[in-house]
């Protein structure tokens, strides 16, 4: 089992063994629908319907966290 945290509620989420880029799973705590964002370290992110046309570009922007705003 590998967790990682909710993006929303910092909670820790429990995946399978083999997480895969894209996969989704629900927050138990605030039940919020996440997405594996990054493998390495393990990252979740909110699930954003659009970002389903970009998911190339997606992944880019995401690997850089893109609340960080200089
Ligand atoms: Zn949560």
């Amino acid at each position: 089992m590998i967790e990682a945290r909710c993006p929303s509620c910092r909670a820790a989420v429990s995946l399978e063994s083999n997480p895969v880029m894209g996969q989704r799973m629900t927050c138990q705590k605030c039940l919020t629908e996440l997405e594996v964002v990054w493998l390495y370290p393990l990252e979740l992110d909110w699930v954003e319907e659009n970002h389903l046309l970009l998911k190339t570009e997606v992944k880019k922007k995401t690997s850089g966290r893109r609340r960080t705003v200089n």
